[in-house]
């Protein structure tokens, strides 16, 4: 997969000079990219515009589950593209509805809702809750427990429920989350109260840097929210689509939500988010109440189910496990190997992380990764989070292995 020739590079160079400065120009420059353009990929492996490759170890923010240019996936969006890509939701469309039914028999719920994002699938997840009480004539219960250190996206509502400084400074008030440890079960038990309606939390805290929830932690969540009568909201937009090695990472511990929050890689790279629910919630939102313009269009209804389809019918998530472990057992043997500069090894199945030592600069290990050819992405400041492609091959992980021992073999 990974034996195509390099593009001729010098006028390419060129190029991708000028597309850096037009970027550098007119985007709005609310991110930090380095001087690369990538034109185009295959798997777990992307080529800069000057031929050079790159093995993806970060797969677009763990989007990419499928790799790049996979067949399902191209052909599932060239068919659908040439056949029909948007009618709204006025009427029904044959991928959405049997994505629905997929994604509802996958995950053990009843009812899915979809949107573009994310953090709009919070945001429907956040506004569920909130009415599902409203409808019952409990109008007070409004506020929701989050915790610190988590991410739950940019919206607003979204943002209020993120337990961290660094994304919310600067944007006013964010009223009706109240934020505690995450781990702490008893801190949750003096946090709720007859106004919370809903508890939100991460499997694994994924941009906080990648820390699995405690052992035995979201049992205890479960058990506090069905003693309270709220909602438990899962938010799996990182760790769900097979990411840990279940479709879902709450299965592992035996814990079903209430709603569920999905994105990343549920489009396999074509924006799309879902928060499915159980039948119970199904009288919260009546028509008019939330919708979204493009959610559940037929273009990336159609890519999601190519992705669910590569993940069942084609072993795909049956691999993750596998897989994780010889990724994870690597980032231990290098955390050991290189105990000067990395704190620890952490992870679960394919969302794994190397953490760094508090006075190692982690944007510069970073950027050396990248000059060698390996690309990773920083969470919560000190971890270097490994997140391939769910295709990734056993050769590709031992690969980017090699790859940071020797970078971090030229730091110590
Ligand atoms: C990425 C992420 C979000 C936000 O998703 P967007 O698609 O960027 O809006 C929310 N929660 C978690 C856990 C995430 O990892």
């Amino acid at each position: 997969m990974t034996s195509v020739a390099p593009l001729p590079s010098e006028h390419l160079t060129e190029r991708q000079k000028r597309l850096v400065e037009l970027g550098r120009q007119f985007l709005y420059p609310n991110y930090r990219q380095p001087e690369l353009v990538f034109t185009r990929g295959l798997g777990s492996v992307l080529w800069d515009d000057a031929g050079q490759r790159y093995l993806d170890f970060y797969a677009g923010i763990a989007v990419s589950a499928l790799g790049h240019a996979h067949p399902r996936l191209v052909r599932a969006l060239s068919e659908q593209a040439g056949r029909l890509i948007h009618v709204s939701n006025y009427y029904f469309n044959e991928p959405n509805v049997r994505l629905a039914a997929e994604l509802c028999r996958l995950t053990g719920m009843d009812r899915a809702f979809f949107c573009n994002s994310g953090t709009e699938a919070i945001e429907a997840s956040l506004k569920l809750a909130r009415r599902h009480f409203h409808s019952k004539g409990e109008t007070a219960r409004l506020r929701v427990i989050a915790f610190k250190n988590s991410f739950h996206g940019r919206t607003l509502g979204a943002l209020a429920a993120t337990g961290q400084d660094k994304y919310r400074d600067g944007f006013g008030e964010l009223p009706n989350v109240t934020h505690v440890s995450y781990g702490d079960a008893r801190a949750v038990h003096a946090a709720l109260a007859p106004d919370v309606a809903a508890i939100v939390v991460e499997p694994v805290q994924g941009e906080g840097g990648v820390l699995p929830a405690p052992p035995g932690f979201l049992k205890e969540l479960r058990q506090l929210t069905n003693q309270h009568g709220s909602l438990l909201i899962a938010d799996e937009i990182q760790t769900g689509v097979g990411r840990t090695g279940t479709f879902l990472s709450m299965e592992q511990q035996g814990v079903k939500a209430d709603i569920v929050a999905l994105a990343k890689g549920l489009g396999g790279g074509v924006p799309i988010g879902a928060m499915v629910c159980r039948a119970a919630l199904e009288g919260a939102l009546p028509p008019g109440s939330h919708g979204s313009t493009f959610g559940g269009n037929p273009l990336a209804s159609a890519a999601a189910l190519a992705v669910l389809e590569a993940l069942t019918a084609d072993g795909i998530l049956a691999r993750v496990k596998p897989l994780g472990e010889r990724l994870g057992a690597g980032l231990s043997r290098l955390a050991e190997r290189h105990s000067r500069l990395v704190e620890t090894a952490r992870g679960t199945g394919l969302l794994q992380a190397l953490v760094l030592k508090a006075e190692v600069d982690a944007r510069a290990v970073l950027g050396a990764f990248q000059q060698a050819g390996l690309l990773v992405t920083i969470a919560g400041g000190q971890a270097l989070r490994f997140s391939p492609p769910l295709v990734v091959t056993e050769h590709e992980i031992d690969e980017a292995l090699q790859i940071a021992d020797r970078v971090l073999s030229s730091y110590s």
